[in-house]
């Protein structure tokens, strides 16, 4: 049976709004049916006890005004203005470590909900995202100019001023560190590995045909269109290559 045959999405969500919505009653709703119709969405949320056994266990909630078994209320209960302001700081809090899917008697995965509310914060181009996400830009331009992601040498405090002081626990010496290792491929903090052009484009062909890049574009349109001239560079030098080989 298919998903949109068993999904609880409603024709109308019959939770209260207050007289002064953040945002229109048909944008929270439509933001709701977002993450509900994400066919993960039934798998990851069956009920709740509300018993706050995933609050319990949950390492960014020691540190961070964030409670998994809240946000699975708010979902539970539909609360679309709840949901709505969770969207805008809560879930970024969530380290994405499933404890929470491990501990909870109703087989819920806490953390595989907040990663759909993630997902769908990115598609409304919400600015808790771009917020939290535009640290990464350098991750991202990094990861598909030269198909590997951020080396840790590039983790300095000049580099990532915005993470603040905790860049400096991983500004260790890293060439001497990695000389510790008894791996080869490790002894190298320039890149982690080398990725060839057609494994670059294969991966240019995923990120367009599972949305990432229309993701981006939502998030951060300069980055976009960077990535995009840096991808048709790539696919211009392996058409390229792929010719040198016929002349051989
Ligand atoms: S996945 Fe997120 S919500 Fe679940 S235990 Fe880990 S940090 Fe907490
Ligand atoms: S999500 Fe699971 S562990 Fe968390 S409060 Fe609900 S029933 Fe309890």
């Amino acid at each position: 049976m298919s998903h949109s045959a068993t999904s609880r999405i409603q024709e109308h969500i019959g939770d209260p709004v207050s007289d002064t919505p953040p945002v229109g009653r048909e944008e929270l709703e439509e933001i709701f049916q977002d993450i509900q119709a994400d066919m993960r969405y039934d798998h990851e949320l069956n009920g709740c006890l509300n018993c706050g056994i995933c609050t319990a266990t949950c390492p960014a909630a020691h540190y961070y005004d964030f409670s998994p078994r809240e946000i699975v209320q708010l979902l539970w209960t539909e609360n679309l203005e709840g949901i709505y302001d969770a969207m805008q700081e809560k879930i970024w809090s969530c380290a994405q470590c499933y404890t929470c899917a491990a501990r909870c008697p109703f087989s819920n995965s806490p953390g595989g909900l907040i990663m759909l509310m993630r997902e769908t914060a990115i598609k409304h181009g919400m600015e808790s995202a771009k917020n939290v996400l535009r640290p990464f830009s350098r991750v991202m331009l990094k990861l598909i100019s030269t198909g590997n992601q951020l080396s840790p040498d590039m983790i300095t405090p000049d580099g990532f001023a915005d993470w603040g002081p905790n860049v400096a626990k991983v500004d260790a010496p890293l060439a001497t560190l990695r000389k510790a290792i008894p791996v080869p491929t490790l002894h190298t903090t320039k890149t982690a590995w080398e990725v060839n052009l057609k494994t670059s484009v294969e991966l240019y062909t995923i990120w367009e045909e599972t949305g990432v890049l229309d993701s981006l574009e939502t998030i951060d349109e300069n980055l976009f269109d960077v990535i995009l001239d840096i991808m048709d560079e790539k696919r211009d030098d392996y058409e390229d290559w792929l010719d040198d080989q016929d002349d051989d």
